[in-house]
C-alpha cells in the first residue's frame, strides 16, 4: 500500500511514499506521518491511500504520529476548499486545521508517575525506618502520584526505587490529563423558561436541526430525498439581539437540542470575549443530566499541553461541545449537528495571515457540508449577513427586547464643535458629559469612558518648522507615552526618547508640541477635574499580565472604580449593574478611515460601547462627542435604529459596487525598495488585464499605495479586484501566483474577503 501525503513545506505537491509492513493498519488519510524528504525529516499529512503509485522507488513512511488519524475526512475536505477559496497553498490550509500543540509531537500527553502497592507474596520483610513510614503511606492509599508521595512523606525517589526493587510497590508512567478550568467550581444550571422571542427563535432552529435529520434517517431508508429537505431552504440564522436579550439562552438551549439528537457542537466567540464567565455559562448547563458532556476549550491563552488535551477530548468524542476562538471552526467534532458564531461582524474571526480565512464564512460552509445548523448571533450584525436575509439566503431572527425589559439608553450627541472657542482647541470633556460625570460621583454611580487610541498625545510637532515625529519604519507619526517618557510606533513597536528640542538641526526650537489625545491624556485631565474619583485606565499599556484584565474589572464589578476608561477592550460583553453612563470622547475617529468599512464600524462600536450602560434599575445615559455630529452612522446608533442604518448603507455599496455587492480580492505587493514594489504592482496589473478579460464581471482597481504605505520598514502597494463571482476568480489568481515571476525582494499576498484594507 501506499500513503499520498502533503508536506508542511509548502511545495503545492503531494508525494507518494510507501506505507512499511510495520505501520500497516496505523496509516489512513487523515493520518499524521513523519517522512524523510532529501536529506530531512518533515511532518505531514495522509491526504490518500492507494493501490499502487505512479512513482517507482518510494521512501517509507517512518513514523505515524497519535494513535488515531488526526485529520478527519470532514475537516480535511474543509481545509481544501481554504485553500481553493482563499489562494493559499493546500499545505498552509491544512496546517492551519490542527493546533500547533497537536500537529508536533512533542507536546503530547503528560505522563505522570504512579506508584501502586502490590500484593505481598510470602513473609512481609523487615524494612529501614524511612522505607517502611513510606509503605505504610502506599499501603493505606494503595495507589498515588508519585509527586504526591514525595511530598507526603517528605523523602526522595531513591527510597521508592527501594521498595520498587523490593517488588512490594510498582511504579507506573500513566497519562493524566491537563484540565485547564480545574480550579472553578462549577454549580450546575437549568435551562430557563424562554420569553416568546426567544422561544420563536429556537423553534426555528431546531426545526432546521430536525428537518438535516429527516433527510439523513430518510436516505438510511433508501429513500430519496426531496430537494427542499437536502439542501434546508435555509439552515443559515442570522440571530439579531440587542446585549441582554437573551441570545446565549437561545445557544444554550439549540446546543441542548444537538447533544438529544446525538450530535454535538462548535461555539465560536471573539478570543477577548473568551473569558471564565462565559466558559461557565457553557460547562455548566451540560455539567450534569442526560445530556451530560464535557465542554472542550479552545483558545490561545492556554498552554500547549492544555490546548492538545482539550483537543484530544473532543477527537475522543468525551467533550462534545467545544468552545473557542477562530480556528475552534476545526474542531474533530463529530457528528456535527450545530455551528453558533457569536458576535459574528467582529473583525477578529479573519486570520490575517495565510490561510486568510475568515471563520463565520468557513462555519457556514462547513455546516454546508456536514448538514449542521449554523447560528450567526450579534446585536449589531454584519452588512454581509443582513443582505444574506434580505437576499433569503439566511432567516432573520429578532430578540428585540432585553429580557428583562429594560429600555435602551438614552444617546445624547453632543456636537464638539461648539466647545470650541476662540484660540483654544476642543476639551476633552464638553461641559454636558462633565456635568453628567459630575451626578453620577454624587449619586455613587459608575461611569464607563470609551476612547480607542492609547498612548497620551498622538503626534509631536514643532510649531516653527513643521517637523513631526515619525516611526523610521513606518509611515505614522510616533505616539507620545508619558508615563514611560518615550516616543512609540503602535505599527511596529519601535521606541525612541522623547527629544526636549525640536531634532531639525537648523530649527532646535524648545517648543514643541505635543497634539491629539489619548487615554494617558484621558486619564490626566480626568484626574485633576475629580481629584476624588477613583480611575482605573484599560489599555494594552495597562494590560501587561494575564490576570490584569480580570483584577480590573472585578475591581469595577464591586464598585472599587468610580470610572473605568479604556480602549476597545471594554467596548465587548461587559455587564456593570451599577454602569448609568457611558461616554465616548471621539466618536467620528473610526469614521475618517480610507476604508468602505468605516460608517458600519462607527455603528457597531458605538452602538456596542452605548450597549454598556443602564443594565441594572437606573435607565442609562450615553453622551457620544463628535465634529460630525449628523453622520449617519452616529445618528442612526442614537436612535438604535438598526435596519434604518443598515437600508442606507446598503445603498451606498450599492452605487459603488462594495461587499456585499461585490466580493473583494486585495493583492498586496511588499518590499523594501518602493520602486520595485511599484513596479512588480504595475507588472502585476498587466498580467491581470490579460488573463481576466475572459472572466466577466471583474473591476480592477489600482495599484496604489496602501492606505498605510510603509510598514516596519516594508513598502506596501495594493490592487484591488471586485467581482460577484469569487471561486472562478480564486482559481485564475491561485494559477497565476504560481507562475507569476516577481523579483526576490518582492512579495506577493492575497487576500480574500479582506475585512482590514490597511
Ligand atoms: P445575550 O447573550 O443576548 O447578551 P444572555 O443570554 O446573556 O443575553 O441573557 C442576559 C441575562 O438574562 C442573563 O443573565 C440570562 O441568564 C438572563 N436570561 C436570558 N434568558 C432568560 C429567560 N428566558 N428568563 C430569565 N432570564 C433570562
Ligand atoms: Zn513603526
Amino acid at each position: 500500500m501506499i500513503a499520498r501525503v502533503s508536506l508542511e513545506i509548502a511545495l503545492r505537491k503531494e508525494f507518494d511514499y510507501s506505507i512499511p509492513a510495520a505501520l500497516a493498519g496505523q496509516v489512513d488519510v487523515g493520518s499524521r506521518v513523519q517522512v524523510p524528504f532529501g536529506p530531512r525529516k518533515i511532518l505531514g499529512v495522509v491526504t490518500a491511500v492507494a493501490e499502487e503509485s505512479g512513482h517507482a522507488n518510494l521512501k517509507p513512511i517512518l513514523k505515524v504520529i497519535g494513535a488515531q488519524t488526526l485529520v478527519t475526512p470532514k475537516v480535511l475536505k474543509l481545509a481544501r476548499w481554504i485553500g481553493e477559496y482563499y489562494c493559499c497553498a493546500p499545505e498552509t490550509a491544512l496546517k492551519s486545521v490542527l493546533p500547533e500543540a497537536v500537529r508536533k509531537e512533542d507536546a503530547g500527553w503528560r505522563e505522570r508517575l504512579y506508584v501502586r502497592a502490590l500484593p505481598v507474596v510470602g513473609e512481609f520483610p523487615k524494612l529501614p525506618k524511612r522505607q517502611q513510614e513510606v509503605w505504610n503511606v502506599i499501603e493505606e492509599r494503595r495507589e498515588l502520584p508519585l509527586a504526591e508521595l514525595l511530598e507526603l512523606t517528605q523523602t526522595t525517589a531513591a527510597t521508592v526505587r527501594k521498595l520498587e526493587d523490593r517488588r512490594l510497590v510498582e511504579i507506573t508512567a500513566e497519562i493524566s490529563e491537563r484540565d485547564p478550568y480545574a480550579k472553578e467550581t462549577i454549580l450546575a444550571t437549568l435551562p430557563l423558561v424562554v420569553n416568546p422571542a426567544q422561544a420563536v427563535a429556537l423553534a426555528k432552529i431546531t426545526a432546521a436541526m430536525d428537518d438535516g435529520e429527516d433527510g439523513r434517517l430518510k436516505m438510511e431508508d433508501g429513500q430519496r430525498r426531496p430537494s427542499t429537505i437536502l439542501h434546508p431552504p435555509s439552515s443559515t440564522f442570522l440571530l439579531h439581539g440587542v446585549t441582554g436579550s437573551g441570545k446565549t439562552e437561545v445557544y444554550l438551549q439549540a446546543i441542548e437540542h444537538a447533544l438529544a439528537q446525538g450530535k454535538g457542537a462548535i461555539v465560536l466567540v471573539p478570543e477577548i470575549s473568551l473569558t471564565p464567565q462565559t466558559v461557565e455559562r457553557f460547562k455548566a448547563r451540560f455539567s450534569s443530566g442526560k445530556l451530560q458532556t464535557l465542554v472542550a476549550v479552545l483558545h490561545s491563552h492556554l498552554s500547549a499541553g492544555e490546548r492538545h488535551d482539550e483537543w484530544h477530548k473532543i477527537r475522543d468524542g468525551r467533550a462534545r461541545i467545544v468552545i473557542g476562538a477562530r480556528s475552534a471552526i476545526f474542531a474533530p467534532v463529530e457528528p456535527l449537528g450545530l455551528i453558533i458564531v457569536d458576535e459574528e461582524h467582529e473583525h477578529s474571526y479573519k486570520q490575517e495571515e495565510a490561510p486568510r480565512y475568515h471563520a463565520r464564512d468557513v462555519a457556514i460552509m462547513r455546516g454546508q457540508m456536514e448538514n449542521a445548523v449554523v447560528v450567526l448571533g450579534s446585536a449589531t450584525p454584519s452588512l454581509e449577513s443582513y443582505a444574506n436575509c434580505k437576499k433569503g439566503k439566511f432567516t432573520l431572527l429578532d430578540l428585540p427586547e432585553r429580557v428583562d425589559n429594560q429600555k435602551m439608553p438614552h444617546v445624547r450627541v453632543v456636537d464638539m464643535r461648539q466647545t470650541v472657542r476662540d484660540g483654544k482647541g476642543p476639551p476633552i470633556f464638553s461641559p454636558q458629559l462633565k456635568e453628567a460625570i459630575t451626578q453620577r460621583l454624587e449619586r455613587g454611580e459608575q461611569t464607563i469612558l470609551f476612547l480607542n487610541r492609547r498612548g497620551y498625545s498622538t503626534s509631536l510637532q514643532c510649531p516653527k518648522c513643521g517637523y513631526v515625529a515619525e516611526c523610521p519604519n513606518c509611515s505614522v507619526s510616533l505616539t507620545y507615552h508619558r508615563t514611560e517618557q518615550k516616543l512609540s510606533c503602535h505599527i511596529c513597536g519601535h521606541n525612541e526618547k522623547v527629544p526636549a528640542v525640536c531634532p531639525e538641526p537648523k530649527c532646535k526650537n524648545p517648543a514643541i508640541r505635543f497634539a491629539g489625545t489619548g487615554t494617558q491624556k484621558v486619564e490626566e485631565v480626568l484626574t485633576k477635574i475629580f481629584p476624588k474619583a477613583r480611575v482605573k485606565r484599560m489599555d494594552a499599556d495597562t494590560m501587561k499580565r494575564k490576570d490584569d484584565y480580570r483584577r480590573v474589572l472585578g475591581d469595577f464589578r464591586v464598585g472599587k472604580t468610580d470610572i473605568l476608561l479604556g480602549t476597545q477592550m471594554i467596548a465587548k460583553g461587559l455587564h456593570f449593574p451599577n454602569v448609568t453612563l457611558v461616554g465616548i470622547i471621539y466618536a467620528d475617529m473610526a469614521l475618517h478611515q480610507p476604508d468602505f468599512r468605516a460608517g458600519e464600524r462607527t455603528f457597531q462600536l458605538l452602538t456596542q460601547v452605548a450597549g454598556r450602560a443602564g443594565r441594572g434599575d437606573v435607565e442609562g445615559e450615553v453622551f457620544v462627542q463628535a465634529f460630525t455630529p449628523f453622520h449617519p452612522a452616529i445618528q442612526f446608533a442614537r436612535r438604535h435604529d438598526f435596519v434604518g442604518f443598515y437600508e442606507q448603507e446598503l445603498e451606498f455599496r450599492e452605487q459603488l459596487k462594495y461587499p456585499p455587492f461585490s466580493r473583494v480580492a486585495l493583492l498586496t505587493l511588499k518590499g523594501r525598495n518602493e520602486e520595485k514594489v511599484k513596479f512588480s504592482a504595475e507588472h502585476l496589473k498587466r498580467e491581470l488585464e490579460k488573463k481576466l478579460t475572459e472572466l466577466k464581471d471583474v473591476t480592477l482597481a489600482g495599484p496604489a499605495p496602501a492606505p498605510l504605505l510603509r510598514a516596519e520598514n516594508f513598502y506596501r502597494y495594493q490592487i484591488m479586484l471586485r467581482t460577484r463571482a469569487m471561486s472562478a476568480l480564486s482559481r485564475e489568481l491561485a494559477k497565476m501566483v504560481e507562475t507569476l515571476l516577481l523579483p526576490d525582494d518582492v512579495t506577493l499576498a492575497v487576500d480574500i474577503d479582506p475585512v482590514d484594507l490597511g
